[in-house]
């Protein structure tokens, strides 16, 4: 009976690490996925991280017990700290409902999954371009997906009137899914005064901000700095429509594999203490009932160890210096790689490249340069021309330079 399964391509971003791997080539270079490495091409564990598991392995209670449905409060209440800030006005106000999850894809799906169930004719408006897998968690709860105007390619900028329009025309109520930080796949993040328009008219119109954040200090190395939009959305928001927050230790800690993350419901001030009560209460049985049948409590190794960082002040201290070594060699890298290409005389303008933030570049590069790229260099990214600056080092920028100069000329 399953003789007629329809085969399905392999994952466009997987894929190419799937052929990365049995790329037989000494000088390959991955510029496809999203994960840190160091300067010898490495993956990196942050000794923040290192320090953590050590004092989790000495303590006397260690066990491996599950957890509550909703995670490990220590995580999720550390979680929200750093995401709305220590003076959060949310906070102080008890307006916030957390739950732990799977990382940012399982914070989005728990997302897609509520708003299926209460608001599935809500429209659900995605950056243009977006990752890949926003369209595919949303539809798969069956809601239906539109696009705002996002990257105008012909400038490298933002389309910020494109994007305006969208908010304007969007039936009252739309969910507009913002990239907090490090918009993937662009690097390109609006401005402080951009964010402003975005959120006041999104406040206007009555629209419900989804802010996804996968890259909160990992951006430009200041926790604070890459929570701007999401702390004034809270701000701007806080009269008008709840604000939903998917947040992902994934890059930040870099513990990919762990799967640690978080959903958050930020609510609008209420009318009475008891109003609030009842609804947090209500919010969180329904989130509760979402995973219980389908993880039924989340993993907790990953959400101990960021649990014991966010706690600490000294291991805290220890991430912000690690947050930083992640973004300052990224910095260091794009502008290494802009600097070659300027040298190069390689035609075109590769500025962009060092103005975008987080760990991606929107290269500009075609699909059939980055398939040259591939197929006579060894070196691989996605096709759409978005490279993975992290994949970068010292050892292979210069070589990486001159391939991408040689499938520009030819
Ligand atoms: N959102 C965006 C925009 C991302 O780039 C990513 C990671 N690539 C995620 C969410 C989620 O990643 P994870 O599930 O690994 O936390």
């Amino acid at each position: 009976i399953f003789n007629t399964i329809e085969l399905l391509p392999p994952d466009a971003l997987f894929g190419i690490k799937q052929r990365y791997n049995a790329d037989e080539r000494k000088d390959k270079v991955d510029l496809g996925i999203g994960a840190y490495r160091d300067n010898q091409g490495k993956p990196w564990v942050l000794p923040s991280v290192k320090s953590a598991e050590l004092a989790i392995h000495a303590d006397p209670n260690y066990n491996h017990e599950y957890l509550n449905i909703t995670g490990l409060n220590a995580l999720t209440s550390g979680a929200a700290n750093i995401i709305f800030g220590p003076d959060s006005d949310a906070i102080k106000n008890e307006r916030i409902v957390s739950t732990q999850s799977i990382s940012g894809t399982g914070a989005l799906h728990i997302a897609a999954k509520f708003l299926s169930k209460f608001f599935p004719e809500r429209k659900i408006y995605l950056s243009d371009p977006t990752w890949a897998n926003h369209q595919a968690i949303f539809q798969a709860q069956g809601l239906v997906t539109n696009t705002y105007p996002y990257w105008d390619n012909e400038t490298k900028s933002l389309d910020l009137n494109g994007f305006e329009r969208s908010i304007e025309v969007a039936p009252e109520g739309s969910v507009f899914v913002l990239h907090a930080c490090a918009h993937n796949p662009t690097g390109l993040d609006p401005t402080k005064e951009q964010w402003e328009t975005i959120l006041e008219r999104i406040a206007y119109k009555g629209h419900l901000a989804l802010f996804d954040s996968a890259y909160q200090g990992f951006a430009s190395g200041d926790l604070n700095k890459d929570a701007y939009s999401i702390r004034l959305g809270v701000e701007k928001l806080k009269r008008v429509a709840p604000i939903l927050v998917c947040q992902s230790f994934a890059k930040n800690v870099g513990m990919y594999g762990e799967r640690v993350g978080c959903f958050h419901i930020v609510l609008p001030e209420q009318d009475t203490k008891e109003e609030l009560t009842t609804v947090k209460k209500a919010l969180s049985s329904q989130l509760s009932k979402i995973i219980r049948s389908e993880v039924s409590n989340p993993p907790a190794y990953g959400a101990k160890i960021v649990a014991t960082i966010l706690n600490s002040d000294e291991l805290r201290a220890q991430w912000y210096k690690d947050m930083i070594t992640m973004s300052s060699r990224i910095m260091e890298m794009r502008v290494t790689l802009r600097d070659r290409l300027n040298e190069l005389g390689t035609p075109g303008t590769w500025d962009h490249i060092v103005e975008q933030t987080g760990m991606f570049s929107f290269t500009g590069l075609t699909s059939e340069m980055v398939a040259r790229l591939e197929k006579e260099h060894s070196i691989y990214m996605v096709s759409s021309g978005r490279a993975s600056i992290a994949g970068l080092n010292k050892l292979n920028v210069d070589r990486v330079a001159q391939s991408i100069d040689e499938v520009v000329r030819h």
